[in-house]
């Protein structure tokens, strides 16, 4: 694609424009009975139950231009909607898309954006239905809707753990929020002196944590298949200690983390400690992993048993309410969770 390219939106106008992101959309979920082009779109989702969630994205709030590739974002904003369907350990089937667009963003960045998100789509196998789009004052703008379905027996939700239940994570964390940290690192160098290159060199792992994060979908799908269906869960986007702690004050229970049992990469507790920072309080309350958080019972343990492949973390145990939320550090010290949680409004 040429980047050098610049036509205004207003050449096509907003039907044009419409219909130039959407020409090519091929329906691929049998539930799908009308797309992008009605009044409103059409499903037909039998005898399932529906799950719906939506995420916004503001420029300037969540994502920072200067840094963060159209083609990325798009993907991203993808991911972290279909993310809270497989939370729910449900199915995504369809997503709308609405945008809010700033002059400054000519058609081929559209493009681009759009490539983003007909390649997670393609990935998560959803089908874009439809989104509404207006010009916008104040930067970017994404606002994306999941729908999903599951049998009413699947459905999981963050209020059934259970004392003595196991809890399990699907990755290493922190990554993502190292990532921001070197971004934003850069980007003060680059502001400070434009002739110097940014030296993103060696952190491929922790940048495509933040700029390409992918829903665990292979996480929901195995569970299935080894027949374990969890007491509760939760996707990570506002950081492990928060989101534990959704799930014991929506349970009624507490919980025991272990300082040792939590995965962190090698090149984010590096970059970490290069900034000067613990990479332990990255991965408890940095966010924006998208990996899954949930408890299971112990009887269900023995499943998980020879399975290669899948790397699921046993970090903790659920207790009694009345024992509180505890990390246990290495010096076998009790630190209570403190939900810090990635909250824009906070800053
Ligand atoms: P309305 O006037 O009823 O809001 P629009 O002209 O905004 O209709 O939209 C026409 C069709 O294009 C609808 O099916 C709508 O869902 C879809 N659509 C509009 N904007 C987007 C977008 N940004 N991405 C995907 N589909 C869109
Ligand atoms: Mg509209």
């Amino acid at each position: 694609m040429s980047k050098i390219q610049h036509t205004e939106i207003g050449q096509l106008g907003e039907f044009g424009l419409i219909r130039h992101l959407t020409n090519d959309i091929k329906l691929k979920q049998k539930t799908t009975i009308k797309g992008v082009g009605d009044d409103a779109a059409v499903l037909d989702l039998k005898k399932q139950q529906t799950v719906v969630t939506t995420d916004l994205l503001l420029e300037g709030i969540h994502f920072d231009l200067t840094y963060t590739p159209l083609k990325h974002l798009g993907y991203k904003a993808i991911a972290v909607n279909v993310s809270d369907v497989y939370a729910m350990n449900a199915t995504p089937g369809q997503v709308t898309v609405s945008i809010g667009v700033s002059s400054k963003l000519s058609v081929e960045a559209l493009e681009e954006l759009y490539e983003g998100i007909y390649a997670a789509c393609d990935y998560y196998n959803v089908d874009l239905i439809g989104g509404d789009t207006s010009s916008s004052l104040t930067g970017l703008t994404i606002s994306v809707t999941a729908i999903g379905v599951a049998d009413k027996k699947k459905l999981v939700y963050r209020n059934g753990a259970k004392n003595n239940d196991l809890i399990c994570v699907s990755g290493d964390l922190g990554a993502a929020y190292m990532g921001l940290q070197l971004l934003e690192r850069e980007k003060r160098v680059y502001a400070g002196n434009p002739n110097v290159q940014p030296d993103l060199s060696g952190y491929d792992y922790i940048l495509s944590r933040q700029l390409k994060p992918q829903a665990r979908k292979d996480i929901i799908e195995f569970l299935d298949e080894i027949d374990v269906k969890p007491t509760s869960m939760i996707d990570i986007s506002d950081g492990l200690s928060s989101e534990i702690k959704h799930i014991c004050s929506q349970s009624k229970t507490g919980c025991r983390l272990y300082e040792n049992k939590i995965p962190i990469d090698p090149t984010t507790s590096m970059l970490a400690e290069e900034m000067g920072m613990n990479p332990l309080v990255a991965a408890l309350n940095g966010g924006e992993d998208y990996e899954l958080l949930f408890t299971i019972s112990q009887d269900d343990y023995e499943k998980f048993a020879g399975k290669e492949g899948v790397n699921i973390y046993l970090i903790g145990h659920i207790t009694e309410e009345s024992k509180g939320c505890y990390l246990v550090t290495n010096a076998d010290q009790e630190v209570e969770l403190q939900a810090q949680g990635w909250n824009p409004l906070k800053k």
